[in-house]
């Protein structure tokens, strides 16, 4: 190949650190500049120049050009700096990139489904130039993180995912593959912009929609076969119930808004309990939100409650209560409830807010899920802290904005006794000479590890034991340095660390399901789990 081709090629290409026997070897005389710099060198100048732009979304674009340009460079940059590089390939920053995304569109990150293949769908996959792809994150654009419907412009999500995948659980890139389904869109603005990049329609539903998912699942089974790890990703909450259920018995698939978040988030419950003692049954659970994220991790827990305890399922749920936005659900509401819901409707009278379901409720766990800021106000935190010696505070709702309360008013109003862990990341608060440091329940501390995992083990099916499995290996990595900052959650800065312990745990769980496929069993799986890690330094092209 000629040297231009390899500088284009961002998988190969090194830019500036071709040493000189490789400008040799390769054609690229002339192509460079003189200097020859390291990787490290590169990196400090890259990292440089993304601390210059002030806007966010300019930082988002420089990181997204070296991606294209350069992916090991992009790679080593994001692992190195992931605290601060994080919000910036997603959440928040990545949010605010879609809702652009029409204008800043230059090259297809990612494969475009649209109603328009519909009964080409195998043909479309075989389009893309990676022929052994072993994750695929897709989406449908319909609920992108906090912001609502995006239509085609939601192919940011998968994109941003599928880069954690590789920086944080080492997956390597070329087996990742970012989808977007494009059944159109109800968003007016999208609709009325000239430059939208989607199609120009109102969403398909019913059987509509239904037809082309199941075209798409059966031609991505068929291109890829059994062991292709399907993530949806920020669907409306029906038709992320209703595919998760229709394909988990079929397919290797897993929606991270309903199940990771619920694996990170009992994982921060069970590290929690070092804390404040006792047990998970002990606890008494009160949600706020009832939608993908709050039935998905009350469902877990008491799923992870009957494996400990030897009961059911059932007795568990009704230690755990949920409001939605018609108030606490109830055995009166049972008729017209969601499907989803129904599992939880208990005996008791209607409650209609938030404070008088705690106070009938009492319970040691508030989390919130609903996605509406402000909604664990003072009488309801002073409630829970009048309740219990260490109440527990999640307030998970994203972005910053939606928060149910901050940090420094969960620990204010608690008088500093609150346990608080929140979605959107808060600063270190310093309450009465003392610093409370709040944990971020992210489900960046999951999803990754947990798919190097599923595919390391060639696990052909999902199972809720597995993600019982990683929450127990992400809490196991909180330390007791950790806890004395009032943390459950370990430091980001581990997480290759942390995401190869879950994923061994994981994979350990798949073998003894008899679900994992890759045999014989490896004796070490963390050591195997790091050695199948993706590393972003330069190879040599002698
Ligand atoms: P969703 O499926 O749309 O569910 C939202 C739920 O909140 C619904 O049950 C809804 O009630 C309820 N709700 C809405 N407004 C309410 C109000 N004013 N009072 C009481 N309940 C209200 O959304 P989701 O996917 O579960 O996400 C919810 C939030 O969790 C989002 O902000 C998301 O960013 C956050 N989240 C955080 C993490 C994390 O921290 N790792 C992970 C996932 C999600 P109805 O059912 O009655 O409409
Ligand atoms: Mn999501």
């Amino acid at each position: 190949a000629s040297g231009h081709t390899l500088l284009r090629d961002p998988r190969h290409n090194k830019g500036t650190a071709f040493t000189e026997k490789e400008r040799d070897a390769h054609y690229l005389r002339g192509l460079l500049p003189p200097v020859v710099l390291s990787q490290e060198l590169q990196e400090k100048k890259m990292i440089q120049n993304i601390r210059n732009y002030e806007v966010p979304l300019q930082k988002y674009m420089a990181m997204m050009d070296l991606q294209e340009r350069n992916e090991r460079l992009f790679y080593k940059l994001l692992i190195d700096n992931v605290d601060e590089l994080l919000p910036i390939v997603y959440t928040p920053v990545v949010g605010e990139a879609c809702q652009k995304y029409g204008s800043i569109f230059r090259r297809p990150q990612g494969l475009y489904i649209s109603l328009k293949e519909k009964g080409r769908i195998l043909e479309v996959l075989k389009n893309w130039p990676e022929k052994s792809i072993q994750v695929i994150v897709v989406t449908d654009g319909e609920r992108i993180l906090g912001l609502g419907d995006l239509g085609c412009q939601g192919m940011g999500i998968p994109v941003g995912k599928l880069a954690l995948y590789t920086a944080l659980g080492g997956v390597r890139p070329s087996v990742c593959l970012p989808i977007t389904i494009d059944v159109g869109t109800n968003n007016q603005k999208l609709l009325d912009d000239e430059f939208y990049i989607g199609l120009k329609q109102k969403r398909a539903t019913g059987q509509e929609y239904a037809e082309l998912m199941e075209e798409f699942m059966s031609a991505v089974k068929q291109n890829y076969g059994e062991k292709i790890l399907i993530q949806f990703e920020d669907f409306a909450n029906h038709n992320a119930f209703e595919l998760l259920s229709r394909y988990r018995t079929s397919h290797l698939v897993f929606n991270d808004d309903i199940q990771g978040t619920a694996s990170v988030v009992l994982a921060g419950l069970i590290a929690s309990l070092k804390l404040v003692g006792g047990t998970l049954s002990d606890h008494t659970f009160l949600f706020l939100g009832a939608g993908e994220a709050g039935t998905g991790i009350a469902e877990l827990i008491a799923l992870e409650i009957s494996k400990k305890t030897h009961t059911s399922v059932e007795e568990n749920r009704k230690k755990i209560w949920l409001v939605d936005s018609k108030g606490l659900i109830v055995s009166s509401r049972r008729e017209s409830l969601q499907h989803f819901k129904k599992p939880w409707a208990h005996e008791h009278e209607p409650v209609k807010s938030l404070l008088d379901a705690v106070k009938a409720i009492k319970p040691t766990v508030l989390i919130g899920t609903s996605g509406v800021g402000k909604t664990f106000t003072k009488d309801v935190v002073e409630a829970m802290a009048s309740l219990n010696e260490k109440p527990l505070i999640l307030a998970l709702s994203n972005p910053t904005s939606q928060a149910e309360c901050t940090a420094e008013e969960a620990y204010a109003w608690s008088e500093g006794r609150a346990i608080f862990a929140s979605g959107s990341p808060f600063d270190p608060v310093d309450y009465n000479g003392k610093v409370y440091v709040p944990g971020q329940a992210n489900n960046a501390y999951i999803f990754p590890g947990f798919g190097l995992g599923i595919i390391m083990s060639g696990t052909i099916r999902v199972h809720d034991d597995m993600l019982l499995a990683a929450s127990e290996a992400l809490a196991a990595q909180v330390t007791e340095e950790n806890y004395e900052k009032g943390l459950i959650y370990p430091p980001f800065t581990s997480i290759r660390k942390i995401s190869a312990n879950i994923a061994a745990k994981v994979a350990a769980k798949s073998y003894e399901l008899g679900l994992a496929s890759r045999l014989p069993r490896p004796k070490d799986l963390v050591k195997y789990a790091e050695s199948c890690m993706y590393s972003p330094n330069y190879r040599s092209y002698l």
